[in-house]
């Protein structure tokens, strides 16, 4: 068991422009330990003159040292920042699991992975070539430049905080980029050390600023302000929605990385030892709280009632307990309206009809009361009309949905509004080829559930957002193309005809 010291300082601060600062008007907020239910540490609580701040900082530095550093030298500062990382992967693997919950071995696994996101983007920043196009007017040298868009506000969810800033921040500095970057309010402490990282390893000042504080009162400034050419977004769809529609105003190009309700399909030909575990690991192991979940298990009918005799059966086992025991594997909820809307959305099932197979509750075990649990909870015989099979509830509930066969596997499936990701267990070759393109998700994996990687492309179709993370093309993301038209020629042209 790790253990729960303090943090060495009493009163975090944000970074803005290379200064380590309190909130202007001095105001903090409490981040809570989701496992003890107690506050742990307090957070600067930024407002519109922070975020003003940190947006004209972000802007100078585009103008100055960081636009006129060759690409190699940028690349080789990501490489150096991914080391640092490595070296620190422990210290912000366990201020990850203290501020949000999450299990110590996954927040482990990120927090070692990271690296590889800043190597990867760090490596494509002097590949990042233009184009000499043959262009069709004689004596006419055509060429394109890609370049950065100026200042990105980078705006991420509690769920897996540094991982998913890692997938705006690696490609947009990449690019060439500075970065405002505002963690949730439920997950700031480990980007305040992922940002001292930055500093460390030696990014000119302003490159990345953060501003910690709360969406609901500086979000709409670090959308709409004037300067902000772009807003990188991952969170729940109706902050989405909100985001897109402030960007508007202003034309900023805009990610939106949102919400899902993905199936994971079961055919009745799938290896059984393998599927049922993915089932498991697709819903319980972050307890639910990731976009990627395989809410709707789909399973067909013949094996039906194996498969959720199994399922319970095995997610029964769970060990639920504190994160920062890696033997854990249910943690707590990450916030504590979140679990109320767990427990909501429990009801809801309920009420609708379905069959409750496991959990359905916070557990009784007075070891863990003060935290913010809920138990695995699976309901089966779900219709594809409830709500629990519709919405995205983002906790540990799994509904099984029947179905007869691969048609009607594919009508279910594809009926919501999102379009994440989606599993599919079968040992069918035809079919494993067959159902992934018929399948509307960004991500769909064959016989295994959850993977994702800085060499893969990661998005939503539908309602789950638009835009590419992860993968060569995510940088295109943050570059814009510039067509460069140069006469070498001698001739005198026309003044009042177009060439
Ligand atoms: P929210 O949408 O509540 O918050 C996301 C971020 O937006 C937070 O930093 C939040 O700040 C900020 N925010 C809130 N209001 C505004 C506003 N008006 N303007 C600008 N920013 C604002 O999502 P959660 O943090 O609850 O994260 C869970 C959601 O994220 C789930 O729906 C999940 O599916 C989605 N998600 C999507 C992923 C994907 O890649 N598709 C990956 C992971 C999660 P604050 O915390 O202060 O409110």
């Amino acid at each position: 068991m790790i253990a729960r010291p303090p943090l060495a300082e009493e009163k975090l601060e944000m970074l803005i422009g290379g200064r380590w600062t309190a909130a202007a008007s001095g105001d903090y907020f409490e981040s809570f330990d989701p496992f003890t239910g107690k506050p742990w540490a307090l957070v600067p609580r930024a407002g519109v003159a922070d975020a003003d701040q940190a947006i004209e900082a972000a802007a100078e530095a585009f103008r100055g040292a960081w636009r006129t550093m060759t690409a190699t030298a940028r690349g080789q500062l990501l490489c150096r920042f991914a080391d640092l990382v490595a070296e620190e992967a422990e210290t912000l693997a366990v201020l990850e699991t203290r501020d949000n919950g999450k299990l110590i071995n996954e927040m482990r696994m990120q927090c070692r992975y990271i690296p590889q996101w800043f190597r990867f983007f760090g490596g494509l920043a002097d590949k990042i070539e233009g184009r000499v196009i043959p262009i069709d007017k004689p004596g006419v040298f055509n060429y394109t430049r890609r370049e950065p868009l100026g200042v990105v506000t980078a705006i991420t969810p509690w769920n897996s905080p540094l991982m998913l800033a890692t997938w705006k921040l690696a490609p947009a500095l990449a690019a060439g980029n500075t970065v405002v970057w505002k963690p949730s309010e439920f997950s700031s402490v480990s980007a305040i050390a992922f940002a001292k990282l930055f500093e460390k390893a030696g990014f000119p000042k302003g490159v990345v600023n953060l501003v910690t504080g709360f969406g609901s009162e500086i979000g709409d400034r670090l959308v709409t302000h004037p300067a902000v050419a772009k807003v990188a977004f991952t969170g729940g769809d109706a902050t989405g929605r909100r985001v897109y529609q402030s960007a508007a105003g202003g034309l900023k190009k805009v990610t939106l990385e949102l919400g899902g309700k993905s199936a994971n399909i079961v055919f009745a030909d799938a290896k059984m030892e393998a599927a049922v575990p993915g089932l498991v690991s697709g819903i319980f192991a972050a307890t639910g709280q990731t976009c990627i979940a395989g809410s709707r298990a789909l399973v067909q009918r013949s094996v039906y009632d194996e498969v959720a005799e199994k399922l319970v059966a095995f997610a029964r086992t769970a060990r639920i307990g504190d994160p920062l025991d890696p033997e854990t594997q249910v943690g707590p909820i990450t916030t504590e309206p979140q679990r109320r809307k767990v427990l909501d959305y429990i009801d809801i099932a309920r009420s609708e009809g379905a069959s409750q197979l496991l959990g359905g509750k916070a557990p009784d075990d007075p070891a863990i009361a003060s935290g913010w649990f809920v138990e695995p909870t699976i309901f089966g015989n779900v219709a594809q009309s409830m709500r629990i099979a519709r919405e995205e509830v983002f906790g540990p509930v799994l509904s099984i949905i029947p179905f007869e066969d691969e048609e009607e596997a594919i009508a279910i499936a594809n009926d919501s509004i999102y379009g994440l990701a989606a599993g599919v267990w079968t040992q069918d070759l035809g079919r494993a080829i067959r159902m992934p393109e018929r399948l509307e998700a960004g991500s769909v994996w064959v016989n295994m559930y959850r993977a994702t990687s800085y060499l893969s492309p990661f998005g939503g179709y539908k309602q789950s957002g638009f835009g590419r993370e992860n993968g060569r093309t995510a940088i295109d993301e943050y570059l814009q193309e510039k067509s460069v038209w140069i006469d070498a020629g001698n001739s005198i042209p026309a003044p009042f005809v177009q060439r």
